[in-house]
């Protein structure tokens, strides 16, 4: 029997001994081409026309949880694939196969490049991006896909967070303000088409600086996270609640039948504040202010409607906060008033434009003046006289008041000085201090320094401080306030009874007195509730052996009233009205006597 020939690659004819050498180099061959495989990071997958696995190197195993005898010659799609996934292979298997024979060619240079989700053993899923090409057996005629990947899952998850990071905040995983600006525009769009009206809310959150400053940022970021998910809430779907930035919501009220609807929204949020937020174990309530717009009545594009909405915001801030006001065109007026105000008095101190009034203040149980109010004034050569009420509040927001603040009480003591030993009395003289000045690191270190500059004994003088103030962290307050005490100096807490504030904690502030506040002084005699509160007021405050001033009084009857009250101080336009230092000076030398 003659040998068997087989013909073999490039003609060659070889024998059965041949064949079998052949087949141990194709083996030897073959192990070292799954070595070679192995070795390289992408994953190599062979499968035949059935889908079965014919291939599958150390990639594969190492991210399926499959070795290969496990899988060898299964169908991979019902293993590896997601049914979706695997039917787009199919189809694509299917479509070469009907013309499979006709070339060794890949379907491109490239091959076809799908991306898809790989399940591995542990159930884990695993984006996928193959690129694959068909082999074919030239001898048999056989087809083969290979697909070779790269694991593009944590790739394609830091693309989509960006993704999601442009058009939504991360903290709070609302809108942010690019994709405000995008749904604002679309809205505008739609309203101007279709003739409609829609509004806009802007929310700021009041006490928000003070969570963040007292309990941390951690706890102001659980605020604001627990905030943005209440308002969603409040608004229908359609609407779009964002969050723009710090403690700053927007809302746009995408169906709007009349203006009033969008009071109802803003009762709504205001209902929904008014309940107390969990931040780990502490319990805070914090307000919201919204202002309101709407189209077209109050702008008939983005920037101005949010321009007036946030206004509107600020207006209901300064009406006492947790409110809503809708936009009116004198708000502008008053904003722009605000923004030139700012702008002088920035320079106003530079420019020697503030002065300083004393008002008297009289013992009631002898008449003889106790001390004197010291009270800023601002002339400016453009607005004129500009009351502190107004002007107060800005150098508060803006942080001038710690140098206006400084220099009051350094000219307060430098022009005190001169006053003492002109009464029967030494005159303890008042020194009003705001709310970022009590607040401020620098502030014992500052009055430290002022007095002793000037010289001024520290028993005579006396800081103001309203109840808002010392209340809002009672507890550091109680610090400042006894270092005030250790100086020497006297603390009064003003406007009385226009705060809220806890008996307990009065208690334990280091202070001498109170002033009533002059809205209660001025119906004494005609409103029974006010002659009630100021009666509380006197009573509580000496059973705290604290004294009690009583501001604004205007009329001999007030006086008579708060005498039999046993009120031990009083201030007002019946007295005296604030004088400048000179008229001080003669209304001292007027009332020597006493
Ligand atoms: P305040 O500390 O309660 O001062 C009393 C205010 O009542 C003063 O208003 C005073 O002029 C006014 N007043 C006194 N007697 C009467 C009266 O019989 N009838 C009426 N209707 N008003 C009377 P002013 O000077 O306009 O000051 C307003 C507020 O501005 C002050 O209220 C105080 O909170 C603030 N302020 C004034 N000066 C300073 C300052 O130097 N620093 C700070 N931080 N605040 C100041
Ligand atoms: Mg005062
Ligand atoms: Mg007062």
């Amino acid at each position: 029997m003659g040998l068997k020939q087989y013909r073999v690659f490039n003609d060659e004819v070889i024998t059965d001994d041949g064949l079998m050498a052949l087949r141990v180099r194709l083996f030897e061959h073959n192990n070292v081409l799954m070595s070679v495989l192995d070795t390289v990071g992408a994953l190599v997958l062979v499968i035949d026309r059935d889908g079965c696995i014919v291939c599958f190197n150390r990639s594969c195993e190492n991210l399926s949880g499959y070795v290969y005898d496990e899988l060898r010659g299964k169908p991979v799609w019902e293993i590896l694939w997601r049914e979706a996934d695997a039917k787009e292979i199919k189809d694509f298997f299917d479509s070469l196969s009907c013309n499979s024979h006709a070339s060794s060619q890949p379907p491109d240079e490239g091959g076809l490049k799908l991306e898809n989700y790989w399940i591995s053993k542990n159930g884990s899923r695993r984006l996928i991006s193959w690129t694959y090409n068909v082999i074919i057996d030239n001898e048999s005629g056989v087809s083969y896909l290979l697909a070779s990947g790269i694991d593009v899952t944590a790739h394609r998850l830091a693309e989509r967070r960006l993704e999601y990071l442009t058009h939504f905040d991360a903290l709070t995983d609302l809108p942010n303000r690019t994709l405000f600006y995008d749904r604002l525009s679309h809205m505008l769009g739609q309203a101007r088409r279709y003739n409609r009206m829609f509004a806009l809310l802007f929310l700021d959150l009041d006490g928000f600086k003070y969570v963040n400053d007292t309990l941390g940022h951690d706890m102001g970021d659980l605020l604001l996270q627990k905030a943005a998910k209440q308002l969603p809430v409040c608004v229908r779907d359609s609407d779009t609640v964002a969050h723009i930035g710090g403690d700053e919501f927007v809302i746009i009220l995408s169906e709007l039948n009349k203006t009033s609807d969008a009071a109802i929204v803003a009762d709504k949020i205001l209902e929904v504040f008014t309940k107390p937020f969990q931040l780990d174990n502490h319990e805070c309530v914090v307000g919201v202010s919204i202002g309101i717009s709407v189209y077209p009545a109050d702008g008939d594009d983005i920037d101005t409607l949010l321009k007036n909405s946030d206004v509107a915001m600020y207006q209901a801030k300064d009406t006492g906060r947790n409110n809503y006001k809708f936009y009116n065109s004198d708000m502008n007026i008053k904003a722009m008033r605000r923004m030139k105000l700012e702008s002088s008095l920035r320079k106003a101190l530079q420019r020697n434009e503030f002065t300083l009034n004393f008002q008297p203040k009289f013992e009631l149980s002898d008449d003889k003046i106790a001390g004197m109010e010291t009270l800023i004034r601002w002339h400016t050569p453009q607005y004129g006289f500009v009351s502190p009420v107004e002007f107060i509040p800005v150098a508060e927001e803006t942080g001038l008041i710690i140098p206006i603040g400084e220099w009051v009480l350094r000219q307060a003591c430098a022009v005190g000085m001169q006053w003492q030993g002109m009464a029967s009395v030494p005159l303890i003289m008042a020194v009003n201090l705001s709310a970022r000045q009590f607040k401020s690191h620098d502030l014992i270190k500052s009055i430290e320094a002022i007095l002793k500059e000037t010289g001024y004994n520290p028993e005579l003088l006396e800081l103001e401080l309203t109840e808002s103030v010392v209340m809002e962290d009672a507890n550091s307050a109680i610090k400042v306030l006894r270092d005030i005490k250790n100086m020497g100096i006297h603390i009064a807490i003003d406007d009385f009874g226009m705060g809220y504030s806890s008996l307990s904690y009065l208690k334990r502030f280091p202070i001498d007195r109170l002033k009533i506040d002059k809205s209660f002084v001025s119906d004494i005699t005609t409103d029974p509730d006010d002659a009630a509160i100021a009666t509380a007021i006197i009573a509580m405050a000496h059973s705290l052996k604290l004294k009690v001033t009583a501001e604004g009084v205007e009329t001999s009857e007030q006086l008579e009233f708060l005498r039999k009250l046993n009120c031990d101080e009083a201030q007002g336009y019946l007295f005296s009205k604030p004088l400048v230092p000179e008229k001080f000076t003669e209304f001292l030398q007027g009332r020597k006597i006493t």
